[in-house]
């Protein structure tokens, strides 16, 4: 049986970026991934500007550390300066103002003393040429290549587009993942399950997954176990970059999603994966489409979702890191492990100052979603039995984190 190390391998072989399109900026394109290299349209700061409220004055004149100059403008940000400033003279200034010529330093208003409206007295012992005044283009110049192709657009790359007069980039695409349920035991959330029917959770579910890794998720709805229900939903499914099924992939008599999947043109890629939560897993291909047939129990679906189809949505969003990134933990507590197969275990991750700490959750297994609900992680425990020990190092997979 494949390893979870080889399954991820296999699905990153087959993953693709989805093409560029040019977009009109906004909140909704928060990591979205850069598909050009951007250029700035001006020196920034466009003028020499004031880094400071105060004086404006050529530094010489502060030779002795001291003087009384005769104020000849006020000088507010967005306005221009009238006048150069002469020996012994000052200009007031304003933050972000623009600096007048021939000053070559601003003091902070806190060094200095107004006499009367005219005059000011100055006392700056160490006044330096540039002091206080950030010089045209040293943050950026006009034409410099400011965002390179591959930056993850963040808070701060909004801002700076913005600076440089970029309201529309292109971004690659944001792939659209279906959601689709399979069972003849499923119904609505809104209904009152019969006896031995239970409420679809995966739908809602793996849909908040696909939109917390940046997709556009489209449910579609409930399959029932028979060819020709999965066989329309599935056909639907593929018109997406991604379809996400849940349940059918085991090894029941009404487990039918991978014949199905076959009989529509899916290659299958594998099908088991050597783990716990979730041994069946299946996952194939339609063209450029990827189809991932995680098993129908919530935690398995979930901690599946987490393992193969979040790195396969980031390459295809143009991450160059498809991840999970598993992070290094103590144990918070003892805790003894016993698994046939590497196991996902529900952990509450807590940043201390001394590291990261996790502390396992009680857990009846992959159907237990209420566990998981005061989980916010899952360590990776070793086959066999072992007792972990508080303080011992292990590897966990933090879907929280959001990297
Ligand atoms: P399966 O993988 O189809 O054999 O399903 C395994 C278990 O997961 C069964 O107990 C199902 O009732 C349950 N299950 C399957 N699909 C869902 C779903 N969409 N929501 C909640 N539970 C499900
Ligand atoms: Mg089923």
């Amino acid at each position: 049986m494949l390893s979870v190390a080889q399954a991820q391998q296999l699905v990153l072989d087959h993953a693709r970026r989805l093409p560029a399109e040019s977009v009109a900026l906004g909140p909704q394109y928060l990591g979205a991934v850069l598909a050009e290299d951007v250029a700035g349209d001006l020196d920034m700061p466009p003028f020499d500007k004031a880094l400071m409220d105060g004086y404006a004055v050529r530094c010489s004149d502060l030779s002795a550390g001291d003087g009384t100059f005769t104020i000849v403008e006020e000088i507010a940000a967005g306005r221009t300066p009238q006048r150069a400033v002469g020996a012994g003279e000052a200009s007031r200034i304003m933050t972000g103002a623009i600096v007048p010529q021939s000053a070559d330093a601003v003091v902070m208003v806190e060094r200095t003393e107004l006499l009367d409206p005219a005059r000011v007295r100055i006392q700056e012992r160490s006044a330096k040429p540039g002091q206080n005044i950030l010089p045209r283009g040293r943050e950026m110049r006009r034409g410099e290549t400011i965002l390179q192709a591959g930056t993850v657009l963040r808070p701060q790359e909004m801002g700076l587009l913005a600076t440089i007069g970029r309201t529309a980039v292109k971004t690659y695409r944001q792939p659209v993942a279906a959601v689709v349920s399979t069972g003849d035991e499923l119904v609505d959330p809104r209904t009152t399950p019969g006896l031995g029917q239970v409420r679809n959770s995966n739908a809602p579910m793996l849909a908040a997954q696909a939109a917390r890794a940046g997709a556009v998720p489209r449910s579609l709805g409930i399959a029932r176990d028979t060819q020709e229900s999965l066989q329309s939903l599935i056909a639907e499914g593929l018109k997406a970059d991604f379809l996400l099924l849940s349940g059918g992939v085991s090894a029941g008599k009404f487990d039918l999603v991978p014949g199905v999947l076959e009989q529509l043109g899916v290659r299958p890629v594998f099908h088991q994966v050597a783990m716990k939560p979730g041994k069946p897993l299946y996952f194939g291909v339609h063209g450029e489409k990827m189809v991932f047939g995680l098993p129908g129990n919530p935690v398995s679906s979930m901690v599946g979702f987490e393992l193969f189809v979040r790195p396969a949505l980031r390459v295809a969003r143009g991450y160059s890191d498809p991840g999970p990134r598993m992070l290094a933990a103590r144990m918070a507590a003892d805790h003894l492990h016993r698994s046939d197969r590497p196991t996902y275990h529900p952990v509450w991750l807590e940043l201390r100052a001394d590291g990261w700490f996790a502390a396992p959750i009680p857990w009846f297994g992959s159907a237990d979603l209420r566990a998981i609900s005061s989980a916010n992680a899952f360590a990776l425990f070793a086959p066999g039995e072992r007792q972990y020990r508080q303080g011992e190092f292990v590897e966990v997979l933090a879907p929280d984190l959001h990297w």
